[in-house]
């Protein structure tokens, strides 16, 4: 009877025991569960694919108690790296933890065929060169779960979580919590790309690669505002391609497109980081110089022009020579209070178009300069 007692009691014990490990472990999921929501909810709202990657890699480490997050994308035409040059962001050093690769295959050696979110220890030969971060500051990382980042069967690259507890990711583990994570990461990847993509568009001219008429009117009044605030000069430059038609007509729109690009990139070449150039229309491009008078922009436009009179443009055996003329139209003093930053802007872009149709009517190859209201010739002219 006394013994039946004591079994009956240790049966009991070992039953409180199990249900006290099951309610803790619905516990410690309760919390993981919330974590999780907490993070799909930030990572939905991002607007960018920069927020997206700081939310990622600098808060979810803190919020998870994780020593690491590494993020590894495929970029095989280099499109996303582009996309953050574009944003000015220095990927490098705001991400350490950013890897970008260009073969699949470099990705899907880190899961079994099935593509799961894998757990496991740290193995060197395939995360060594993902944790670098962690082991500069003195935490050698012992765990690891690799997450794929798949959409609509795309793979998309992959996410690292390690951790210097060699616990945390013990493989054969459920994994349904990270399954979501990952499903729900690979959706915001995709949509904050495309918003970032569909910006980027609608900046950028898609034949030369420099940003377009909507981002200089949109820059300008900034411009503007910068400079009357500072109290200095600034500048603008209309470039003109001369006898462009001429190129089309004759070697045909792929030579004239040619001829775009090459003449964007040397305008490009030649100007500061923080010059503003954008295409303006066909063959017509608009460059605004902060901090700049009409004298400094003499300089400038006159290098551009040389450079571009120099180039020559390779169609089959003939080699092109392409020239500009350029109208410059400078603002030193904001007098007319009156005007709104929009209006001062547009009256600048248009003194110094007038500028190009006096340097075109000049002859060509040459600049004008539409200062203070009075045009004048530069002695430039070839
Ligand atoms: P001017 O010296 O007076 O500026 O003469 P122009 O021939 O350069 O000027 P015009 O305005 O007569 O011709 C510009 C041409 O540029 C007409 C248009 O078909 C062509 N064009 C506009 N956009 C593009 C483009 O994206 N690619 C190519 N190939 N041609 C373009
Ligand atoms: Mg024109
Ligand atoms: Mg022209």
């Amino acid at each position: 009877m006394k013994r039946k007692k004591n079994n009956l009691r240790q049966k009991k014990k070992n039953l409180n025991r199990q249900y006290n490990t099951l309610i803790s472990h619905a516990w410690q999921n309760e919390i993981i569960l919330r974590r999780c929501q907490q993070m799909e909810l930030c990572l939905m709202q991002c607007e960018s694919f920069a927020s997206l990657t700081d939310v990622l890699l600098n808060d979810a480490p803190k919020k998870f108690e994780l020593d690491q997050i590494t993020l590894i994308l495929l970029d095989p035409r280099y499109e996303i790296r582009r996309l953050l040059l574009a944003s000015e962001i220095d990927y490098h050093k705001a991400f350490p933890n950013l890897f970008f690769q260009c073969k699949s295959q470099t990705v899907t050696s880190l899961f079994d065929a099935e593509k799961l979110p894998k757990l496991g220890t740290y193995q060197s030969d395939l995360h060594a060169d993902y944790f670098q971060e962690s082991q500069t500051i003195g935490k050698t990382i012992q765990s690891v779960a690799a997450l794929p980042l798949v959409q609509e069967q795309r793979m998309l690259g992959c996410l690292l979580f390690g951790d210097s507890e060699t616990d945390r990711f013990i493989p054969d583990s459920a994994t349904d919590f990270l399954q979501h994570l990952g499903a729900v990461i690979s959706i915001c990847i995709d949509m904050a790309l495309l918003r970032d993509r569909l910006k980027y568009n609608s900046l950028n001219d898609a034949l030369t690669g420099i940003n377009n008429r909507r981002f200089f009117e949109q820059r300008l009044p900034e411009e503007i505002s910068r400079c009357k605030r500072a109290e200095t000069p600034i500048s603008c430059l209309f470039v003109d391609v001369d006898h462009f038609k001429h190129f089309n007509d004759t070697y045909g729109h792929a030579t004239g497109d040619l001829i775009l690009k090459q003449v964007a990139s040397i305008i490009r070449r030649e100007l500061r980081a923080t010059d503003v150039v954008g295409r303006y229309g066909g063959e017509e491009f608009v460059i605004l110089l902060p901090n700049t008078n009409h004298r400094q922009a003499l300089d400038i436009a006159e290098r551009i022009r040389k450079c571009i009179q120099k180039h020559r443009c390779q169609y089959e055996e003939h080699s092109l020579q392409v020239t500009v003329s350029i109208g410059i139209a400078d603002f030193q003093k904001f007098a007319d209070e009156n005007k709104t930053l929009h209006e001062i802007g547009q009256a600048l872009v248009a003194a110094a178009d007038s500028a190009l149709y006096k340097a075109k009517q000049a002859g060509r190859n040459r600049i004008a300069i539409n200062s203070g209201y009075t045009c004048q010739y530069s002695e430039t002219a070839v």
